[in-house]
């Protein structure tokens, strides 16, 4: 019950103090609330922070059978700029609905705190069927196909549906225009309302789409939707829509929209547990974008002053680690909430995209690229974990890599 971190009180705040900007109109609360569940023999909010719904079914579930749950709930959004709340211009709505805990072999259901530095989503594959219904003004842009588009009575109504994805994600809003294309068979659309150049933010998604498509395999869905949404940091990636800020530069804004791209291949179709193994999706969405800016000369960013500006942001947080603490930790692999927002930037961020440079150095582009797409095959659809994509590789060297990089053992 993710929407639920966003009230009063709770212990595990979504944003944290440096970013209480976000909260654009001063304290603002919201709230998920369970109204019923049914059928059932019985529910209880719990976990760390009332972040859980624990049913316990009417009848017992064997393997292969299932069962099925209605559950009401109305979730209160706050006025902040982020994931789930009503922002300055639009409505986000990522995280909006109870989703299922993704369920470890052996282990049982993970329960995910929501931590302010980092994604703590970790959820597995389902259909999505959904209805969703806005004031007639509003144009609503979702992560599934709109199967249809209906107004009458001062509201409209869509019908939504997405299959084998991780979540779903709307954004709503009385402002927006949209431009779309066709991208290597993806309807590919642009929700916007304040973009003079949005043609060629169009250009770009679709040039990503095809260069992803080309490097790693198809695109997992049938459309993709990029929003531009108030949002208090770059970006936020959801299966078939990313949540582009309002707020940044226009250099910033095309950085963005590659990375929260390579998103859709690395976390919406290749799934990992981003609280405890925020590298491997954010590394690898990183590295995706260097790749993509290294080829693509033409929208002025330098890959390699990415790739130096990781080096040098790596190298300092080594440094003042070794001052203040007389070591450094560089370990990988911790989970969320055991960093500090600018450490886990560094580390999931800069050093996974140096990880993945490196893994490319040592295997030449033959192996590391059928690496890349050997795990996108693998693993579309499902979760991976670090010795899963270490394996993809085929080469005993790589895991070595990986290793020493998750382990902190590697000296860059
Ligand atoms: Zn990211």
């Amino acid at each position: 019950m993710y929407g639920n971190a966003y009230r009063d009180g709770a212990a595990y705040k979504p944003i944290s103090a440096a970013f209480a900007s976000a909260y654009y109109g001063g304290e603002s609360y919201g709230g998920m609330e369970i109204l019923s569940v049914s059928p059932c023999a019985s529910w209880e909010i719990c976990g760390e922070d009332e972040n859980i719904l624990r049913v316990v079914l009417a009848e017992e579930v064997f393997p292969g059978e299932s069962a099925q749950v209605r559950i009401e709930y109305t979730l209160t959004l706050a006025n902040v700029n982020h994931r789930t709340g009503v922002t300055e211009r639009a409505v986000n709505l990522g995280n909006f609905y109870p989703v299922l805990c993704a369920c470890e072999a052996g282990k049982g259901f993970y329960e995910c705190e929501y931590y302010a530095d980092g994604d703590p989503f970790y959820s597995e594959c389902a259909d999505y069927s959904v209805t969703f219904t806005v004031p007639a003004g509003y144009t609503a842009a979702a992560s599934g196909q709109t199967i249809s588009a209906e107004s009458g009575g001062g509201k409209r109504t869509y019908t939504y549906a997405l299959e084998n994805a991780r979540d779903f994600a709307v954004v709503c809003g009385e402002s927006y225009e949209i431009m779309q294309t066709q991208a290597d068979g993806v309807h590919i659309l642009y929700y916007y309302y304040d973009d003079g150049e949005a043609e060629k933010t169009l250009a770009l998604l679709a040039d990503c789409v095809r260069y992803f498509s080309e490097k790693f395999g198809d695109f997992p869905y049938e459309t993709y939707s990029a929003v531009q949404t108030g949002f208090c940091f770059g970006g936020m990636e959801y299966p078939g829509l990313s949540m582009l800020s309002d707020a940044l530069t226009l250099s910033d804004y095309r950085y963005t929209a590659v990375h929260e791209t390579a998103h859709q291949w690395w976390y919406a179709a290749v799934g990992n547990n981003e609280l405890e193994h925020a590298w491997m999706d954010e590394g690898l969405a990183e590295y995706s974008s260097y790749l993509f800016f290294a080829e693509r000369e033409e929208y002025g960013i330098s890959a390699s002053a990415r790739l130096d500006a990781a080096h040098t942001a790596y190298n300092a947080l080594c440094s003042v680690q070794s001052q203040v603490f007389g070591r450094a930790d560089t370990t990988m692999d911790r989970k969320l909430g055991a960093y500090g927002g600018y450490e886990y930037v560094v580390i999931a961020y800069d050093k996974g995209m140096l990880l993945f440079d490196t893994l490319r150095a040592a295997l030449g582009d033959r192996q590391f690229f059928a690496g890349l797409q050997r795990y996108y095959r693998e693993y579309s659809g499902g979760i991976a974990r670090p010795e899963d994509l270490a394996a993809a590789f085929k080469n005993a060297g790589a895991s070595g890599v990986i290793a020493s990089f998750t382990d902190g053992t590697a000296v860059l």
